[in-house]
């Protein structure tokens, strides 16, 4: 499901560059939350939403405790949810396969793996199908406007952490624009020998020698690191 890159995608971005995390992060968990609350509501009265959500059993673990956290849609999550463990309970009723499978999997003891079949979802979450599309038209109208756009420009240097790696590979992936993937380029760079300037002084105050001084900002350095490789946004 592709997206059109829009320019209200590309201000989402710069308002998400005010608070702390990647800020491609923050807007695609509010994409995440608009989708499944829209979702979760289609889903009592239409047969298409319905079967697309029991081939992909529902979301997937991040989405599903997403949707928990959405308000008014107890409903269509107990509706999604009785069907889903009735299906699969009627899966578990069905007699195991005997076969010992081939003479390796004989030899190392291991079970046959019919014993799992009907357990795996058939479809990828809807709600990372729908991510992907709506993260590369960003990242493509984010790159796009990068070069000519000096208030973007400099809302992403001033941005607390810029794009974390996940997203800094789609977008350099992505990128239309030369000019667009050397500025993002340098931007991480400089952010990640800063960071790893406040790392150094992190471990340095662990030092029994200097450990009586005070934490400065280098006191969550580590949390913004492995922030910055897997990505993830904080409602702050
Ligand atoms: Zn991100
Ligand atoms: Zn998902």
């Amino acid at each position: 499901m592709s997206q059109t890159p829009t320019p209200s995608m590309v201000y989402d971005i710069l308002e998400a560059c005010a608070h702390p995390g990647c800020p491609l992060c923050r807007v695609s968990r509010r994409w995440a939350e608009r989708f499944v609350a829209a979702i979760l509501y289609e889903e009592v009265t239409d047969p298409h939403t319905r079967g697309r959500l029991r081939d992909s059993f529902g979301f997937c673990r991040e989405h599903a405790w997403q949707a928990t956290e959405v308000g008014g849609t107890l409903l269509g999550m107990s509706i999604i949810y009785r069907s889903l463990l009735n299906h699969l309970a009627g899966e578990l009723e069905k007699p195991v396969s005997t076969s010992r499978g081939n003479w390796w999997q004989a030899l190392g003891g291991r079970r046959d793996v019919d014993a799992a079949s009907g357990l795996f979802a058939a479809t990828e979450c809807p709600a990372c199908i729908h991510l992907r599309g709506m993260e590369d038209a960003a990242l493509i109208a984010l790159t796009d406007a990068l070069p000519d756009n000096a208030s973007l420009r400099a809302g992403l240097a001033q941005s607390h952490s810029g794009l974390c790696l996940p997203h800094l590979r789609q977008a350099l992936t992505l990128a239309r624009s030369d000019a667009a993937i050397e500025i993002l380029r340098e931007d991480t760079r400089r952010r990640l020998r800063a960071l790893v300037g406040e790392l150094d002084e992190f471990i340095r105050k662990y030092d029994h020698r200097f450990n009586k001084e005070a934490w400065g900002a280098e006191h969550d350095s580590w949390e913004r690191a492995v922030l910055w490789m897997v990505g993830g946004a904080r409602e702050s």
